[in-house]
């Protein structure tokens, strides 16, 4: 009998392994496993087709960016800047650049669906499209039997382009309803400058680019603040006066923001300081005298007529009492002053930013007094007031139809008012306090969202109606709020909407029907296409301003074109209309507005925001501000890409991190990176505990998104929103409330 040794063990499984070497077998087996795991059918398949590109604009949020989508057979694959755009000149954001992957969001709505029961806080259950127009339909016409019309309203987060007006018309249709939207803090300001500037025919712009010096009131310059366009002018502009003294640009904000740790010089001011220093900067300069004597008081009312001119009002404002109420040395406000006036043109800007929000009426009242005392209006460098766009004529009608069909601020109606609520589900790219839509709803009010992300507005829905994603249908640009120049863009469908995404103006159409109406003509992208060939034609037979075409590399002006319809297909291709107009003249600007309409809103802050709250700083010893980055502050679905840089590199803080300065949290013996609890008056979160020199000792500063939902968590629901916390003095203005933080 053989006896088995180690040495005989030995032998058999170098037998085996010098076998295995040889035979086939094996290797056969290891290639068919490798390609049987990669043809799992739940694993992504690498598109095959003809690569090509296609120009189009971004729609993500209102910049209108654009950009070169690289295609491979009809699927887009990746998106890039486009050069020489008009708006971006050949920069995009990071939300741009990951576009292609949104219509595969772990938020995408491929169903219509509605809550489970009547809490806004219930899980989703599906339903029929058809049911859920229908039942639409059924309150709607309720509404128009029981001669409630006005119940019913429109939310539109993005007016002024094409599809705007076919909700207008649908109200129309429907015989009465609001149009509203919620707007931003760049609407606030050019709000505020309409209602100082006498008869102006037009909306006030930023000209940046040709500013020798920027005094921002908080706008997040180097950190997203787009919308003045042309942004990387702007970007390059300001990396290259920013350094030097006087400095380029001067950040006015509490805490040390990316753009105030870049500013030439930064200004930290205690929070809610704004108008004091605005109008006490405007002290010394006309106290010395170093106001621009043509152009200022030109128009505007610097001595005493019916309400005090703006020279006796500001005699109050010395360096010292500004330094008392702001925190700044006297020396350091009144040389700002001076480099303002010397440097000149020069601007100042306030339109808040995307997270914290609208400055507040009578911050922006005394930044447009301070631009218009230093340079006047109409300025290359300052303040250009940009002429209204051609009105357009309806092929149906004879009727003139305005570009910006204004719509109603949601904040202006009655609360308890709205009983069916149909809101567009566009980005719009900045935060807004839910809970003052929430006042607005009657007890029975129903939400439908037409949205094609589970993210932002459709969290509050009750309804939702899948649409489709940017990419999918024809959209148009309209010039932006506060931009330079009017502009005008489109973006053409560069893929197909899948099946159970529905154009939103066909839903209109079919809501209308099932109420028992009878919509006029076309409807969805025919409806779409109508309006935008309207407002085409009337660009050109306007003959103004100039067509950027991505295929040459300059501007063509209008009116070398053949007709409207070569400035069409340049616009499909990708082009981008820019207006040439010259600044329209404004006769008279009223510091305290038409009939001194505004004195109330600029004097109740003029000893800073904080004392409009009657809360016991005792109690609450901490001010919170919230903040946020554009296009992802206000719950704009994220790409799945930006989603794990999000998570993985901490660039951005989330919104339950609750950022405070080290030597304040010491003083109230919290302890860095651990659980607390974040209270106001309203109400309180549970929140992370982060320890950040850049935050002003005594702020807790917090970030508004993005949220779970917009990054692709489902699981974890919309998160902790920080506006619910957050004191509201002035329509939805909340940069400043008293907090208190506690560790748990
Ligand atoms: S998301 Fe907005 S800023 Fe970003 S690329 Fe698109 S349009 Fe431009």
């Amino acid at each position: 009998m053989m006896s088995i040794t180690r040495r005989t063990i030995l032998k058999m499984f170098g037998g085996v392994a010098a076998g295995s070497i040889i035979s086939p077998l094996p290797w056969k087996l290891i290639a068919d496993g490798t390609i049987w795991t990669q043809n799992w059918s739940w694993m992504a398949r690498t598109l095959r087709g003809p690569i090509s590109t296609k120009f189009t604009t971004c729609t993500l949020c209102p910049e209108g960016c654009g950009v070169r989508v690289r295609m491979v057979g009809e699927n887009p694959v990746s998106v890039w800047a486009q050069q020489n755009h008009p708006v971006s000149r050949g920069t995009i954001c990071p939300i741009g650049l990951g576009a292609a992957q949104l219509r595969f969001h772990p938020a995408r709505i491929e169903r219509a669906i509605q809550r489970n029961g009547s809490g806004r806080g219930n899980a989703w259950t599906p339903i029929a499209t058809e049911t859920a127009i229908a039942e639409t339909g059924k309150i709607l016409a309720e509404l128009r039997a029981s001669g409630k019309c006005d119940g019913l309203a429109v939310l539109d987060l993005r007016p002024g382009r094409a599809i705007s007006d076919l909700y207008t018309d649908f109200l129309k249709l429907a015989g009465g309803g609001q149009y509203l939207t919620i707007p931003s803090g760049r609407d606030l300001s050019g709000t505020v400058f309409k209602e100082m500037a006498d008869d102006l025919a037009g909306a006030p712009g930023y000209d940046l680019l040709h500013s020798r010096m920027i005094l921002s009131f908080g706008a997040p310059l180097y950190d997203g603040w787009t919308g003045a366009g042309p942004v990387p002018e702007l970007a390059l502009r300001l990396t290259g006066i920013r350094a030097g003294n006087p400095p380029g640009v001067i950040q006015v904000e509490p805490n040390q923001s990316p753009t105030a740790a870049k500013a030439g010089r930064w200004l930290a001011i205690k929070p809610g300081t704004e108008t004091t220093l605005a109008l006490g900067l405007a002290h010394v300069i006309l106290d010395e005298e170093l106001y621009n004597k043509d152009a200022g008081p030109a128009v505007l009312d610097l001595e005493d007529g019916p309400q005090p001119g703006f020279r006796s009002y500001v005699r109050h404002f010395t360096p010292q009492r500004v330094s008392d109420i702001t925190g700044l040395a006297p020396q350091v406000i009144a040389q700002t002053a001076r480099d303002l006036a010397h440097q000149q043109p020069s601007i100042a800007i306030g339109a808040g930013d995307a997270g914290g929000g609208p400055l507040g009426s009578g911050e922006e009242a005394a930044i447009w007094g301070l631009n218009c005392l230093l340079n006047g209006l109409g300025r290359r460098g300052s303040i250009l007031t940009r002429p209204a766009l051609p009105a357009s004529v309806g092929k149906d009608s004879a009727l003139k139809h305005p570009w910006t069909l204004e719509p109603r601020s949601i904040w202006d109606l009655p609360d308890e008012s709205i009983h069916l609520l149909i809101a567009d589900g566009a980005n719009p790219g900045f935060a807004w306090p839910k809970q003052l839509l929430e006042r607005k709803l009657a007890p029975s009010a129903r939400i439908v969202c037409l949205t094609p992300f589970l993210s932002g507005i459709a969290e509050m829905a009750d309804l939702l109606l899948p649409t489709p994603a940017p990419g999918e249908w024809l959209e148009d640009i309209p010039p932006q709020i506060l931009a330079m120049k009017n502009t005008y863009g489109l973006a053409p469908s560069i893929n197909p909407a899948p099946s159970f995404a529905l154009h939103p103006g066909t839903i209109l159409a079919n809501i209308a029907i099932a109420a028992g109406l009878q919509p006029p003509g076309a409807s969805g992208d025919e409806a779409v296409e109508r309006r935008i060939q309207d407002r085409i034609e009337a660009l050109y037979n306007s003959g103004r301003g100039g067509i950027f075409d991505p295929a040459a590399t300059e501007i063509k002006p209008s009116n070398e074109l053949r007709d409207a319809e070569e400035l069409r297909a340049i616009l499909n291709r990708g082009g981008c209309w820019i207006d040439q107009a010259e600044p329209v003249p404004v006769t008279s600007f009223r510091f305290f507005g038409k009939e001194g309409r505004m004195r109330p809103a600029i004097e109740c802050v003029t000893n800073g925001r904080l004392e409009l709250l009657t809360v016991s700083e005792k109690e609450y010893p901490l001010i919170l501000m919230p903040h946020g980055s554009s296009g992802i502050a206000g719950g704009g679905a994220v790409p799945p890409v930006l989603t794990k840089l999000h998570r993985e590199s901490n660039l951005r803080p989330f919104p339950a991190q609750a950022q405070i300065n080290p030597a304040t949290g010491r003083k109230l013996g919290l302890k860095n990176r651990s659980s607390g609890e974040l209270s106001t008056p309203a109400g309180s979160l549970q929140v992370w505990i982060l320890f950040n020199e850049s935050v002003m000792p005594g702020v807790v500063r917090v970030a508004t998104g993005p949220d779970p939902v917009s990054l692709g968590d489902l699981k974890s629901g919309k998160g902790p929103d920080i506006l619910q916390l957050c004191a509201i003095t002035e329509r939805s203005v909340r940069r400043v409330s008293r907090a208190a933080l506690r560790m748990i």
